[in-house]
């Protein structure tokens, strides 16, 4: 009896008092990501929700008196996107110091970029970066720095300028502050042999030798002060919005920038999503079981859309960590049996788990374990994911397929198909295998693994994605997506990368606002263009964040 006369009202309600809108977006080429790929005309916003997405008739009539109209002049709308891996937060400490080449395909521009950095600055002030690029994206002239060409733009200002995790390039100034002489042996902190020297002994000005020989540089460059990580996290996320990202995965976030992001989000002006991946790795067979007690006390899902932790990652047991430029790998069986340990005891927590697995021998072997851990606590609803993945092949995605993972996959060719060509050889044009993971049906979803080992902007990996091609051009895999395919994989299917896809990665009715507004048409420009897309609106929650036309405001 009672349920009858509730639906009607509920009817009425909806029909009679539902309040205007608060923005509506008419004229424009929506491109909605739904599960059809369908394109509309308009979409109507209420509070942080889109709560129409239809033709410019139907949404104009859901405007009110004080409805914010924006016309979009026949442009593109996109949902924001989502990567799905990104060490963020750990970049707030550097940012606003860093002279940073993300995109950057001409050396010329690059030294102009240096040399500007020299006169705006005091002699003696470090200029460095941290990752990001690599020498081969420099599309009029692919050759590394030279001590002596740093010294000549550079004399008075130390300068360390560092390549993905593949090799730093120093100066005579940064030399002599990291105290590495031509009479002297190595400073004992730097790995061994990871200081480059010529026949003589003299060092090159070269430092080598993966994470582990760059990250001895990175820990001796001056950080934003204290007082000014808030002003860098700010630089850094308004960065993100211009380039596009909405949303992020985030490998251990770093808990001083946390904070100041729940500030933020309390005052209502985050202007992006943050979705945590932590918990503490094993190191030793003697520490795997504090790291177990710590796993089964692990509370994720206690946040919201816009922050939260969601997954145990991204590493499980360190020895067993892929370096960034190793070629192959044969995981030992003593140091499975520990990394097993580990992920059984993820697996009994219930814990989504999104783990660190690059090559082939690594990938195998993990899941070995992991088929193993499943017969004991299944997995199968947990979304474990292998996260980078670019040696993974065709039987592996299917046993991946079986166990219901996913493959959250970051291209490091991206800037770095220069140096994968040089060690794998033709292998590198699988690396990687795009179309293989597409034509699975296996869940997957595109990130970037930024800031260091790879650049931070998603139009260049989408532009990768469809057009094979590095930073500057040059073709470095063969398996191409569609563009359809590539927006999809950073956007809906990363949405359930960050648990969120109830909320995120498309533009539908009941979805949160996060829209972009771009200058040109993503699904009809020459491909070659992709990675010159800019948003020129960024809204994240109905919020307008981002917004470079000339007009100050949107009109009312
Ligand atoms: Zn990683």
């Amino acid at each position: 009896m009672l349920k009858i006369p509730l639906i009607a009202l509920a009817c009425v309600g909806l029909y009679a008092q539902t309040p205007a809108a608060d923005t509506i977006l008419t004229n424009g080429k929506i491109v909605t990501v739904d599960e059809r790929f369908s394109i509309a005309q308009a979409v109507a916003i209420r509070g942080d929700r889109v709560v129409a997405v239809g033709t410019n008739q139907e949404i104009t009539q859901l405007a009110g008196p004080n409805t914010r109209r924006m016309d979009l002049l026949g442009r593109t709308a996109i949902p924001g996107l989502i990567d799905n891996h990104m060490h963020l937060l750990r970049a707030a400490g550097t940012w606003t110091k860093e002279l940073r080449f993300d995109g950057v395909e001409s050396r010329r521009v690059a030294v102009e970029m240096l040399r500007a950095r020299v006169k705006s600055i005091p002699p003696g002030e470090w200029i460095y970066n941290i990752g990001g690029w690599a020498h081969q994206q420099f599309a009029d002239n692919a050759k590394p720095f030279t001590r002596e060409e740093l010294d000549q733009i550079a004399p008075a200002n130390p300068v360390a300028l560092q390549e993905s995790y593949y090799q730093v390039f120093l100066n005579t100034r940064a030399m002599e502050v990291l105290k590495i002489t031509a009479n002297a042996p190595d400073p004992p902190e730097f790995l061994k042999g990871s200081i480059l020297r010529d026949g003589a002994g003299k060092p090159t000005g070269v430092i080598q030798g993966d994470i582990a020989g760059t990250r001895v540089v990175a820990s001796k460059l001056p950080r934003v002060a204290p007082e000014q990580l808030e002003a860098s996290a700010e630089a850094l996320l308004k960065a993100m919005n211009q380039a596009g990202l909405t949303s992020v995965g985030v490998p251990g976030c770093d808990a001083d920038v946390l904070s100041i992001f729940e500030n933020w989000k309390a005052a209502g002006h985050l202007n992006l999503r943050v979705f945590c991946m932590g918990g503490t790795a094993a190191g030793t067979p003697q520490t795997v079981d504090r790291s177990i007690q710590q796993i089964a006390g692990m509370k994720l899902f206690q946040g919201d859309s816009f922050i939260d932790n969601i997954a145990f990652g991204e590493s499980v047991y360190s020895p067993l960590h892929d370096p960034m430029f190793a070629l192959k790998s044969n995981p030992p069986a003593d140091q499975l049996e520990q990394w097993k340990k580990m992920a059984m005891a993820i697996a009994q927590a219930g814990l989504p788990l999104h783990v660190h697995a690059e090559l082939s021998g690594t990938i195998d072997a993990f899941l070995d374990q992991i088929e193993a851990v499943n017969k004991e606590h299944p997995i199968k609803n947990l979304r474990w994911q292998l996260a980078h993945v670019n040696q993974i092949n065709a039987p592996q995605i299917e046993r991946m397929k079986k166990l219901g993972m996913y493959a959250a996959v970051h291209p490091w060719a991206v800037i770095n198909g220069g140096i994968m060509h040089e060690g794998f050889g033709d292998g590198a044009y699988d690396m990687p295998p795009l179309a293989t993971l597409q034509n699975s049906g296996i869940t997957w979803g595109l990130g970037t693994d930024g800031t260091a080992a790879s650049q931070t902007r998603p139009f260049t990996t989408l532009y990768f994605a469809v057009t094979g091609k590095m930073v500057g051009g040059t073709k470095v895999i063969r398996q191409t997506i569609s563009r359809e395919d590539a927006l999809i994989a950073h956007t809906r299917k990363n949405a359930y990368f960050v648990f969120q896809e109830n909320n995120l990665g498309s533009i539908q009715r009941g979805k949160l606002a996060d829209i972009l507004v771009l200058d040109r048409d993503y699904l009809t420009i020459p491909a070659d263009q992709i990675k010159d897309i800019k948003p020129v609106i960024t809204m994240v929650g109905g919020r307008v964040v981002y917004d470079s036309t000339p007009r100050a405001a949107p009109s009312r």
